[in-house]
């Protein structure tokens, strides 16, 4: 016998729906890039959003388009989501820090017909559009007082674009497995793949990732997501955040210390959410000028590992509780979260430091596993590494195009290329990205462990740990440091900070000193471009 509930489809457009009718008043602010700060609220959002997707349906956009975004996050990017959604199109955020070559080839690989882009990044779409026949229109996400001089052929600003439509429609119903988003992952190996994502699969990972034991999101919040709404799916944020009924804070351009201080501060922010790079840069910013975050509760930090020393700059000095949290482009992203449950209650200053450099617990939709290479399960004992693989109703079950294959197996297992212990809580810790971890004599070096505790020396502004090639150990870690401003620890003072903290076997061999360690399009460091960087580098002989 089949149940007797209704069949009600899981389509992002509700969820805008569910902001504007319970939570209509509830704000929206932003940073706009033309500068003044932007006020507005879920029932305007939604009404704007109704207007660009009559619009766009007007000039025969429908379901199965893709529709390219390039740009910050603001009110309008938000609206742009849900117009495209709305009438069945596929939102696909764009990267604008990848280079312009790899742009096009990602626009061609998807054949994206429109592209919604900021005033930041007019010129650079100037190089880019010529490569990409599909694309018909730009949209320049500001008014026609604001367009600038482009050499651009069918342009338009937002403000008259959607102007030209009254908002008298009615979203388009679609089976909520219908395409709803796409993103590719970076490629740091070979070409990127395109992530899609349906709408049921939006809408369950944003119910996931709003409960307690996740982003804890409620409508007295006021979320400021600074990831930007292209890398990772935004995050979620633009789906949790309005499901919740959340006030939203949108950054826009502004990505430096201070902007980001101002924004939060001033609006009131009680949760954030952004990778490392962007906190140090506010918690050095608030180290030189001084300043307080009497209003910030939670702190979401995540996309790479969060060092043990920005945790407890947070949670010492300035009282706000960070959350730890891994997940990728492929999981929609939001693949586990450290937050505290009974078993760990009793933790406390370092010992809760300790917990909480790993990258925590899933959600109800994930399950993970650890196998080694013969894809045997390893044990949950906190120290044994292996393989990490996921599945759940909001991680891929292919790339487009049928990319990327191998990392899919029979039984929906995805294999992360994480590598990760796992504690018998059930606590993930991720060790390394497979390629990057270091095989020292058959065993394995965690890179990221020894990062995350080098960066904790109070002269050190960044570490990076790579493999470098050894005659008797096959490899073993170099760690490479950028100094803070003023700055010059010895090597000595370095290693022995480590000592004591890391297994004997896992200490660095040796030190070099860079003026800067290169990052990918995400803010995450970059090991291939450093591996190269320092290919000539060989360990003094003993
Ligand atoms: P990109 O590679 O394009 O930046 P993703 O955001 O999808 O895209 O990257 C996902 C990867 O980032 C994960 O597989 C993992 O290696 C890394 N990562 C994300 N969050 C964390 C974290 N908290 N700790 C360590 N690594 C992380």
């Amino acid at each position: 016998m089949l149940g007797m509930m209704q069949d009600w489809p899981l389509l992002c457009h509700k969820v805008i729906d569910h902001a504007a009718t319970y939570h209509g008043q509830r704000e929206v602010v932003s940073r706009s890039v033309e500068g003044p700060f932007h006020r507005t609220n879920y029932a305007q959002v939604r009404g704007r959003a109704m207007q660009l997707a009559q619009r766009l349906d007007r000039d025969g956009y429908g379901v199965g388009d893709r529709i390219a975004t390039m740009a910050w996050n603001t009110w309008r990017h938000l609206e742009t989501w849900y117009g495209i959604l709305g009438v069945g199109s596929i939102y696909h955020t764009l990267n604008p820090r990848l280079f312009p070559d790899q742009i096009a080839w990602i626009m061609n690989d998807a054949e994206d017909r429109v592209l919604f882009v900021d005033l930041t990044f007019v010129k650079l779409v100037e190089v880019i559009a010529p490569k990409v026949p599909s694309l018909e229109r730009i949209v320049i996400l500001t008014d026609d007082a604001h367009m600038p001089e482009t050499s651009l052929q069918n342009v338009v600003s937002y403000e008259s674009y959607i102007a030209e439509a009254d908002g008298d429609f009615a979203w388009v119903d679609l089976d909520e497995r219908t395409a709803a988003g796409m993103c590719y992952t970076s490629g740091t190996t070979g070409d990127p793949k395109g992530v899609v994502y349906t709408h049921r699969s939006n809408v369950l990972h944003a119910m996931a990732a709003l409960q307690p034991d996740m982003l804890n999101l409620s409508s007295r919040d006021r979320l400021m997501p600074v990831v930007p709404l292209f890398h990772a799916n935004g995050w979620s944020t633009a789906f949790s955040g309005p499901m919740s009924g959340c006030a939203m804070v949108m950054p826009g351009a502004g990505m430096d210390g201070a902007s980001i201080y101002e924004i939060l501060t001033q609006e009131k922010v009680t949760i954030t959410a952004a990778v490392p790079t962007i906190w140090l840069m506010l918690l050095q910013h608030m180290e030189k000028h001084g300043g307080s975050l009497p209003d910030l509760k939670r702190v979401v930090i995540g996309g790479s590992a969060c060092p043990r020393a920005i945790t407890q700059a947070f949670q010492d000095t300035y009282g706000v509780e960070v959350i730890h949290a891994w997940g990728m482009t492929e999981m929609s992203p939001l693949g586990t979260i450290c937050s505290v449950k009974p078993e760990y209650a009793h933790l406390e200053g370092a010992d809760k430091l300790d917990l909480q450099v790993k990258q925590g617990h899933p959600p109800f939709t994930v399950e993970m596993k650890i196998t080694d290479d013969e894809n045997q399960e390893l044990p949950w004992d906190a120290k044994t590494f292996g393989r990490l693989k996921v599945r759940g109703p909001a991680v891929s079950s292919s790339y487009y195009k049928g990319r990327g294959a191998e990392q899919f197996d029979a039984e929906n297992w995805f294999d992360t290329g994480d590598v990760a212990h796992v504690d018998p809580h059930g606590y993930m810790q991720i060790t390394d990205r497979a390629k990057d971890v270091i095989k020292s004599g058959g065993e394995w070096i965690s890179s990221i462990e020894i990062e995350n505790l080098a960066v904790g020396h109070p002269e050190v502004a960044e570490a990076a740990v790579i493999g470098v090639a050894h005659p008797k150990w096959d490899e073993r870690p170099l760690l490479v440091i950028v100094v803070k401003e003023g700055q010059s620890p010895s090597k000595q003072s370095l290693l022995e900070f480590l000592e004591g903290k890391i297994a004997h076997w896992w200490m660095p061999n040796d030190v070099v000193f860079v003026d800067e360690i290169p990052h990918t399009a995400t803010g995450k460091i970059q090991k291939t471009a450093l591996r190269e960087q320092l290919r000539d580098y060989a360990f003094p002989i003993d």
